[in-house]
């Protein structure tokens, strides 16, 4: 999120046709929002003793105490205040959820939590079901700082940053009756800043920088030392009713169509006019939430004839969510065309020498968004100064210069997650690949460096230790390398999971040092990627564990892993990471400089997930790949990214390995992979689509129960922790007939009962030859004996080795 402060300017001053109708600003006039923005204690309550509140998973007891009422709200009463003794339980529906609450709790199965004070706001029965319960009006009266408490977080940057009120006004406004539970729950064991939040359009994003949705329950604290999600699940009807699916589309609208008029001034401010085309997604939507960047201020929204609309956004450094309150009430596929005037900086900053940096966060919401599983086409006219040079997602269709301006126009032949654009001065290179499907390929280079770098050169000069900063710092040199592994990427790729979705990729330097992203037929890669090694180990950006080796072809897999299929939640999220780490594994493998990088990429992949981080916790055993960026909190640490990509990229490895055939090599797998990516072609994909795929390809060997189903495999490493240890002997003797007898003794530990595994052998020869042998089934901690008979083979072994290829993720006992 941005984390600038600043003067918030809602005059939008911008050239020609970008000028926006001099509209009078209407942000946060509705007068139902600004009565529940203001809301207060009204002097109607109740006296409780022993009353029994029971939201889904959530009871909350009042033992004894006094509950206010707030004022009515369009003869709604949105919201309560409990001051007393209660307490809160928490028992989650999945045994996943119930163990990942524990490992928190330090309690079994579930969850109990005392508070004496106890906010609650909501669009559901709870007011109508308290008062049922038949208890006297209340005599005593509630402090007002419990409602100010959740007021003030909400609004915390820090903390919740979420408009809450924005949400209850959708509800408030429309023709449907609402779901939505949110108690703040002032915890005395576990948090004073709890929050248990029921929500059936999917639990919205709560200033953690990822969406549970669609699962519509959450817990989760927002103490700033106390930090995470503890629990997060689907509504107990879906799981009675076996409906439960993470491609559940429980939102409120989805985009169809963007028009974006877009204008980069040379300081990197950008004003543009979005018009977004969308379908409600259920009765009753009127009040539009949209995901827009918060340092970027909405002057107008008009609707098709041009006629202004309300809406809501509020500071950027406080609960800055936009929302857009349509005249009436939309039914379920219904469309409506808004359209959106919006300016600011920080979006795009200016980062000196022509370099221009597309902020991390703005990159989903320089224009009013829904989220990545939501593809919509996009129509783009970018205008900014003409030495300069824009990429964008989509296909190209013009360019030109009008004055100082340069002009280009972009268009999707598809539907696309995201769109996106990069810019600044560029050195750049364009091929066309006649023989493969024309596919284009293009890279960018900034000519200059940005005005960091330039302060470190300049202060090596007069330091007059220029020597420590010695090697070439221009990147356009790497423009070639880039374009190489681009297209070697580009081919490999299309081999293994079908033809390329976008038939186009441009490679951009971008000023951030330490990441890439990819969005649908562009990439950024960080500036540390343009320098050579030299460069890199003076400004601290040594290769550690390859990465500069794979950021490219990673970042390029995204363009089917991420893009052509989408993830369906957070919970799916690692499929995308990890297969783009699966991918660049095929990349080293397939470029032979060194046999060994292969190998040693998955040795490198295994310490990321079996090291201990600072505070002292490995990735593997925190939680499963299927909690995704849930398992950052502040107790074990941001440990997600040591999780999701290198297990998630072994939990492929693994299928592929254990797919392999002597004949056909990787065949099945490839197989495998196309079917998945064909069939989720501009889907989101869950977990368990892919396991049903890969279910329909596996071999006789993999189907260990003898049904046709992969859940031993899915139960030990994707949704479970489990990691095996193995020690391997083995020795050779003269068989009977002269030929060589092979004893192999394998012992798996550090499981429990029911785990198993298929654990290959391989046979290394003279000159480093090294071929599969044949593959050992165990099960539980055992010790597993085997004599095989090589009579058949031509030359005598020099010795066996066990998972060559690091083909099972485990610990190894030597
Ligand atoms: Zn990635």
């Amino acid at each position: 999120m941005g984390s600038l402060r600043g003067f918030i300017c809602l005059l939008v001053l911008v050239a020609g046709s970008l000028a926006p109708a001099e509209t009078p600003s209407v942000a946060n006039t509705d007068s139902t929002y600004q009565s529940l923005r203001n809301i207060t204690l009204s002097t109607e309550s109740i006296s409780v003793e022993n009353a029994v509140l029971k939201r889904d998973a959530g009871t909350f007891t009042f033992q004894s105490g006094t509950i206010c009422f707030l004022q009515p709200v369009n003869g709604k009463v949105t919201g309560a205040v409990f001051v007393g003794n209660g307490t809160f339980t928490l028992e989650p529906p999945t045994d996943g959820e119930r163990r990942a609450l524990s490992y928190l709790t330090k309690q079994p199965d579930k969850m109990t939590e005392e508070f004496n004070e106890l906010t609650l706001r909501f669009t559901d029965g709870t007011y109508e079901e308290l008062k049922k319960q038949g208890f006297k009006a209340g005599q005593g009266t509630c402090s007002p700082d419990p409602l100010n408490d959740s007021m003030k977080a909400l609004r915390n940057r820090l903390q919740l940053r979420y408009n809450l009120i924005g949400r209850i006004l959708q509800d408030v406004l429309s023709t449907e009756p609402g779901g939505l539970f949110a108690a703040f729950i002032k915890g005395r064991k576990y948090s004073g800043k709890m929050l248990f939040i029921i929500d059936p359009h999917g639990v919205p994003e709560l200033n953690t920088g990822f969406s549970l949705a669609p699962e519509e329950v959450a817990l989760l604290t927002y103490d700033e030392n106390k930090e995470g999600i503890w629990a997060a699940f689907h509504l107990a009807h879906e799981y009675a009713n076996s409906t439960v699916t993470n491609s559940e589309r429980n939102g409120w609208l989805h985009i169809d169509s963007q028009k974006i008029e877009a204008l980069i001034e040379k300081s990197g401010r950008l004003s543009a006019k979005a018009s977004t085309t969308f379908a409600a997604l259920a009765n009753g939507l009127r009040v539009v939430p949209l995901d827009l960047y918060p340092t970027l201020r909405v002057s107008s929204v008009t609707d098709a004839a041009g006629k202004p609309l309300s809406f809501i956004q509020e500071d950027k450094d406080e609960d800055y969510q936009f929302f857009v309150i349509l005249p009436q009430s939309l039914k379920k596929g219904e469309t409506f065309t808004i359209t959106t005037s919006y300016a600011g900086k920080d979006a795009v900053s200016n980062e000196g020498g022509g370099n221009y940096y597309v902020s991390g966060g703005a990159r989903t919401s320089w224009y009013p968004n829904t989220t990545f599983e939501d593809y919509a086409t996009f129509d783009m006219r970018f205008t900014y100064p003409k030495d300069f040079k824009l990429v964008a997602t989509g296909v190209p269709v013009s360019e030109k210069t009008e004055g100082n301006q340069a002009i280009s126009e972009w268009k999707t032949p598809q539907p696309i997650t995201v769109a996106g654009f990069q810019f600044g001065r560029f050195k750049y290179e364009k091929r066309e690949l006649k023989e493969f499907n024309n596919f284009t390929i293009e890279a960018y280079a900034n000519t200059e460096p940005p005005d960091d770098i330039k302060a470190l050169e300049r202060y090596t000069e007069e330091d007059g230790r220029s020597s420590i900063l010695a090697g070439n710092w221009s990147t356009t040199g790497m423009i070639k390398k880039a374009m190489g592994e681009a297209e070697i990427s580009a081919k490999i790729y299309s081999d293994y999971f079908g033809p390329s979705p976008f038939n186009r990729i441009a490679i951009s330097q971008q000023t951030a040092m330490t990441y890439g992203q990819s969005w649908p037929g562009l990439v950024w890669l960080p500036m540390s990627y343009f320098y050579d090694s030299t460069i890199r180990h003076q400004i601290g950006f040594d290769d550690l564990k390859g990465y500069f080796k794979t950021v490219g072809p990673h970042e390029i897999a995204h363009q089917w892993f991420g893009h052509a299929v989408t993830w369906g939640s957070y919970r799916d999220q690692w499929m995308s990471e990890g297969f783009s780490e699966l991918a660049a594994s095929l990349f080293l493998q397939f470029i032979q400089r060194n046999p060994q990088e292969f190998v040693k990429f998955w040795e490198d992949q295994r310490e990321l997930i079996t090291e201990r981080n600072r505070q002292g916790f490995r990735a593997i055993d925190v939680g499963p790949v299927t909690m995704g960026y849930r398992l950052n909190n502040t107790r074990t640490g941001n440990i997600a990214r040591s999780l999701i990509y290198p297990k998630g990229g072994y939990i492929l490895h693994m299928i592929r390995m254990m797919m392999w055939q002597p004949r056909t090599g990787d065949e099945l797998f490839k197989q495998a992979m196309r079917e998945f990516v064909k069939t989720y072609h501009n889907k989101p994909a869950t977990t368990e689509d892919f396991k049903a795929i890969v279910e329909k390809h596996m071999t006789p060997m993999m189907d260990l129960d003898g049904n046709k189903k992969l859940d031993w495999f899915f139960n030990q490493y994707v949704y479970g922790t489990a990691l095996p240890t193995y020690k391997f002997e083995h020795t050779f003797e003269n068989g009977a007939n002269g030929g060589t007898i092979l004893n192999i003794k394998l012992t798996q530990s550090n499981v429990d009962d029911q785990f198993r595994m298929v654990v290959p052998v391989y046979l290394e020869f003279d000159k480093g030859k090294v071929m599969r042998l044949g593959s050992i089934g165990i099960q539980g901690n055992r010790v597993q004996q085997e004599r095989v008979d090589l009579s058949g083979l031509k030359e005598r072994p020099k010795r066996a080795l066990f998972n060559y290829y690091n083909d099972v993720l485990c610990s190894v006992e030597q």
